[in-house]
């Protein structure tokens, strides 16, 4: 359940990012010790700018996790199961067109591109992750393996017992 952001929640994340949140809309997912794991933004910026990425993970320890995933050259592997797994790739497609479904239905920005690479190739796993853990198992393909492959580094689901 999305949850409004508090003025805490809102200090909390610019310690994460190291600088101001923008475009906060919601908390779409905690960790289980409580700070913010998954903000909601808005399709645009204060400025108007575009900023296309609709679930953004900003617990800087999970992001660390999910960095060392992407270095393993994951990326490129799942971007090849997508050629040769149909069903895969149908399930990959829904995630995008939700994706856009959820974000178009806030403001819609004139075009479809989403965020991660969705639906062609798997370029970044915080996005895949960020939008496990806001919308549920079931929604992401790669979102849902990510959290598995995390599974073992991350056993409660939580930060707390990550090195950071
Ligand atoms: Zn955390």
């Amino acid at each position: 359940m999305f949850e409004p952001v508090t003025e805490a929640d809102r200090e909390t994340i610019a310690q994460q990012l190291g600088r101001p949140p923008r475009a906060l809309r919601a908390i779409a997912a905690r960790c289980p010790s409580g700070h913010p794991a998954v903000v909601q933004t808005s399709p645009r910026l204060e400025n108007g700018t575009p900023f296309p990425t609709l679930y953004y993970l900003t617990c800087p320890r999970l992001a660390s996790l999910v960095g060392r995933l992407e270095a393993s050259g994951l990326m490129k592997e799942m971007t090849d199961r997508l050629a040769v797994d149909d069903e895969l790739a149908a399930a990959y497609q829904r995630a995008h067109e939700s994706y856009l479904a959820q974000r178009d239905a806030i403001e819609p920005l004139g075009h479809q591109v989403t965020a991660g690479g969705m639906p062609g190739r798997v370029k970044c796993l915080h996005v895949h992750l960020a939008h496990t853990l806001a919308c549920g198992p079931g929604v992401n393909p790669f979102g849902d393996e990510t959290v598995e492959l995390l599974r073992p580094d991350w056993p409660s689901g939580d930060c707390a017992p990550v090195i950071p």
